[in-house]
């Protein structure tokens, strides 16, 4: 069978779903008021990670940038939203009813949006966030952040994506990345768009230089 090559994921003109690139947002992204930071709901094993989320917390509240989180008191989460407001900084978490009713949510937020399901719940923690973080984390984490790249693809916003890759944890994920892009899978303008570093304060100088690849925006936000 003959090979196709290198051909791009989405061809513009025959995808029914292509719309306008969006001119509304901008390429800079050098005021980041809020970030919103996947991490896990689970401490993990090593006390490494809950001191990353604490490092993290701190930096994000020096830098005046706001956390946008899933509103929990579990793991890393509960940790990280906790570091913020001992910095005095701003914290608005984002729950579903559904983990709010099983008291997860963290008891000191001023702000906790409750959402009615999970879907919701992401559209509303990215619609708040000027950017992305995923600390180390387990399925909730990737999925979520996931998402976020995917629509970063699709066009549909061009906020920074970061991977906080605490003591190598994300080197097999960066591997895999780096391995879909080898084999034609992902795009090189695409994998540029995960900006990984190994402390909060490089990978956050990093996010507010980022500007995004000009790529076609393929759905609106009403179609996600
Ligand atoms: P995980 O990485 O599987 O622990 O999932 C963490 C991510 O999923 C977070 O970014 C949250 O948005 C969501 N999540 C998972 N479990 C919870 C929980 N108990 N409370 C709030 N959010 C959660």
């Amino acid at each position: 069978m003959e090979n196709p090559g290198r051909i791009p994921p989405y061809p513009i003109d025959r995808n029914p779903l292509f719309t306008t690139p969006p001119m509304t947002l901008s390429d800079s992204t050098e005021d980041l008021a809020r970030l919103c930071v996947f991490c896990g709901s689970s401490a993990g094993e090593d006390p490494r990670y809950l001191d990353a989320a604490t490092e993290l917390g701190v930096a994000l509240a020096r830098r005046e940038i706001g956390l946008v989180y899933g509103g929990s008191r579990m793991g890393l989460m509960g940790r990280l939203a906790q570091a913020v407001l001992d910095e005095g900084g701003e914290v608005v978490g984002v729950i579903p009813r559904a983990l709010m009713n099983r008291e997860v949510a963290h008891p000191n937020l001023a702000d906790l949006v409750v959402t009615e399901s999970m879907h919701e719940r992401k559209a509303e923690m990215a619609a708040r966030s000027d950017g992305f973080i995923a600390a180390p984390g387990g399925l909730g984490t990737l999925e979520e952040f996931f998402e976020v790249l995917t629509w970063s693809q699709l066009g549909f916003h061009r906020k920074p994506c970061g991977v906080l890759n605490v003591d190598g944890y994300y080197e097999p994920l960066v591997a895999l990345l780096d391995r879909a892009l080898q084999e034609g899978f992902l795009q090189d303008a695409h994998r540029r768009m995960v900006l990984v570093e190994s402390e909060p304060a490089p990978l956050l100088d990093r996010m507010v230089r980022y500007e995004a690849p000009r790529v076609p925006q393929w759905i609106g936000q009403g179609e996600t």
